[in-house]
């Protein structure tokens, strides 16, 4: 390439003074007395110094801190023939009031002969980058200072789907280490039931790069699975490039637990409102049959047909139905007694064993019509107690009326033994039994075994006698088996353990 009256060398020269002038960096040169010979325009605007007050001046008197940060020894070098980089050298300029960081690249300029005829410096004002740089590692160790201190469990991955990031609280909630839950490590602590559910869920997210919310199992550090809710959200670059994910998870196993109760109480009380209406219905039912019959024997009695028999008939069966309903209503108010915690005892001394004859006279003729013979062994030792009388004769009715409902036909055991400082009655029944997983059900509000349900009740019966029994200091169990029997255990203290 040639220019009209222009030698190569001066085509070289205007290169060259273009490069200096557009180059970011600055150049300057000096000689042997650390007089400045070159000063570029990039020189002029990082020094505020302008090439006319710079050149023939002495580089060290016109920025002292060169020598402060040990510069001075660079431009020795170079004067003596070698090259040198420094990097990062902090710069107060007190004439221009700059201030920053500069990295530089010291060199010789030799002759054709090998001459040094300059050192000479090529500077770059890192500042910016620097700054930049320093402000990037600030907002890292603010995120991650931020990060550790969540209680939420915080996770990220990058583009390539492997998580690279876990807070604290993920740490400390999995008890492992970093490095164990990296790419895809943090899956091995996720339940295999839930496995493939979660990793499904999240792939698809990733691949559509949209937010996710998940519900899994992971294993604690103490090995028991809790319930997570995972939320995800992609992540892009100021320039928008997608970076991956960042996602929260919070431990659910609670707000789980009470939405499992909630359903069930639902449902209880759904199921009990049906019982409840059939139970007190078909009494009432009964009663008005036995009433319209009733008008009708009068209406149709003649002398030789005379009412009262028929009228003692009906009355009785009334007088049964209403004792029903009667008892029903009672066990709804004992059932919202002891759940307003109402329940008081009027205790008295009085010995059990005399009372459970009592109870087994009046129950003679119900025991009798279901086919339940009963055994008695009461032993000989009296069992006396401070205990509500009127209670404790709720809780052997009940025991006794179970099992008349759940083994007709089959003999009814009552065994009553007096203990150290206790005393155990036991009611052995030979009917349904109880399956083993309702066992401990059995004792709540309204829970009704299902072999039961064909039977009528309301489910309130065993959930008062234990209510009673454990307001008196005592205890209630059951063992049972289906299709062989139940045998319900009470024990209650004996005066002397009481006084
Ligand atoms: P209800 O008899 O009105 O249902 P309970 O509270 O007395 O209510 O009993 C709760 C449940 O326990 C019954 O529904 C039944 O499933 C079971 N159960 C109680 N006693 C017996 C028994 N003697 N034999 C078999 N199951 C029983």
């Amino acid at each position: 390439m040639k220019f009209a009256n222009t030698s190569d060398s001066e085509i070289d020269l205007l290169f060259l003074s273009k490069f200096i002038e557009n180059s970011e960096d600055g150049f300057f040169a000096f000689n042997h007395d650390f007089q400045l010979v070159f000063w570029s325009p990039v020189m002029e605007s990082l020094s505020g110094i302008e090439k006319s007050s710079a050149i023939g001046r002495n580089i060290f008197e016109l920025f002292p801190v060169l020598k402060e940060v040990g510069e001075d020894a660079y431009f020795i070098q170079a004067l003596a023939g070698k090259s040198w980089t420094s990097k990062n050298k902090q710069f107060h300029l007190s004439e221009s009031e700059k201030s920053g960081y500069f990295d530089s690249k010291y060199f010789p300029i030799l002759s054709e002969q090998g001459a040094v005829l300059a050192g000479a410096c090529i500077l770059r004002d890192v500042t910016e980058a620097k700054r930049a740089r320093q402000l990037q590692q600030e907002t890292d160790t603010l995120f991650q200072s931020m990060a550790d201190h969540s209680p939420v469990m915080l996770w990220m991955a990058g583009a390539d789907s492997l998580c690279n990031f876990f807070n604290q609280s993920w740490l400390t909630f999995s008890g492992r280490t970093l490095e164990q839950e990296w790419g895809v490590g943090w899956s091995e602590g996720v339940h295999a039931e839930d496995f493939q559910r979660c990793i499904d869920t999240y792939m698809d997210a990733f691949n559509k790069r949209i937010f996710f919310e998940m519900e899994y199992r992971l294993k604690r550090a103490d090995g028991v699975y809790r319930w997570i809710l995972d939320r995800g959200v992609p992540r892009y670059t100021p320039n928008n490039t997608f970076a991956g994910f960042i996602g929260s998870c919070v431990d659910i196993t609670e707000r789980r637990q009470i939405e499992v109760e909630l359903k069930r109480a639902v449902q209880i009380r759904e199921d009990f409102l049906s019982i409840a209406s059939h139970e007190l219905k078909t009494p009432l039912t009964s009663l008005n049959l036995q009433l319209g019959m009733l008008a009708h024997v009068i209406e149709k009695s003649t002398d030789q047909n005379p009412i009262e028999e028929q009228v003692q008939n009906v009355s009785e069966i009334g007088r049964r139905q209403l004792k029903k309903l009667n008892e029903l209503i009672e066990s709804l108010l004992d059932v919202s007694k002891i759940s307003a915690g109402k329940m008081i005892l009027e205790r008295s001394s009085f010995d059990l064993k005399p009372l459970v004859g009592e109870i087994l006279n009046r129950m003679d003729e119900q025991l009798r019509s279901a086919g339940c013979e009963v055994r008695i062994n009461l032993g000989e030792q009296a069992a006396v107690g401070a205990w509500d009388r009127a209670r404790i004769e709720q809780v052997a009715v009940n025991l006794l009326s179970n099992a008349i409902k759940y083994a007709p036909g089959n003999p009814v055991e009552i065994k009553i033994s007096v203990l150290d400082d206790f005393v155990a009655m036991v009611v052995r029944d030979h009917g349904i039994g109880i399956p083993l997983d309702e066992q401990a059900g059995i004792f709540d509000k309204f829970h009704r075994a299902a072999n039961a349900r064909n039977r009528g009740g309301l489910g309130l019966g065993l959930f008062i006698v234990k209510q009673i029994v454990e307001a008196h200091g005592g205890k209630l169990g059951v063992v049972s088996k289906v299709n062989e029997g139940s045998s319900f255990t009470v024990e209650l203290p004996l005066l002397r353990k009481i006084v």
